[in-house]
């Protein structure tokens, strides 16, 4: 689904039109932060005199590569939305407003978990999953360089 116009002829015969469960279609770029998303919306669009209010969530999991570690991971969903229009405004794409409120609510800068430790940054080792001690070795080595150059001082 593209597009999903509601306008006040919509609401001729009820004043009220319910969606439920909805497959949201989510297109995003291969260099996207979001890599997978599974997401069905839901929504109560209720017409008053010259106001139509809708009130609804988004539900489903979004993967994400992880801004750290680089590695892939899948976050649960549950956003709640609200919109509503005039009839000066005639129409309006509730599926539009639906798409920016998802966008809006994807972090810059996605973490697997909160105290991700990233990758090495000499061996490229995910440190989440073993220590590899290369800057400690650093350290070390830059210890050692800095005694052998004292001791030549001397
Ligand atoms: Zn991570
Ligand atoms: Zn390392």
């Amino acid at each position: 689904m593209e597009k999903l116009i509601l306008s006040f002829n919509d609401f001729k015969k009820d004043k009220k039109i319910t969606v439920q469960n909805d497959k949201l279609d989510f297109e995003f770029a291969k260099d996207d932060i979001v890599k997978g998303a599974n997401l069905f919306f839901s929504f109560e669009a209720n017409k008053y005199d010259d106001v139509i209010n809708v009130v609804g969530n988004v539900k489903g999991t979004m993967s994400f590569e992880c801004s750290r570690c680089l590695s892939f991971f899948e976050q649960n969903v549950n956003i709640s939305f609200e919109c509503s229009w005039t009839k000066e405004e005639f129409e309006y794409d509730v599926l539009k407003e639906i798409k920016e409120t998802v966008l809006l609510n994807i972090p810059a800068k996605p973490l697997c978990k909160q105290d991700c430790k990233g990758l090495c940054q000499y061996c490229g080792n995910n440190k989440n999953i073993k220590d590899c001690f290369c800057e400690q070795n650093r350290v070390d080595e830059f210890v050692a360089e800095k005694w052998s150059k004292i001791k030549k001082l001397k």
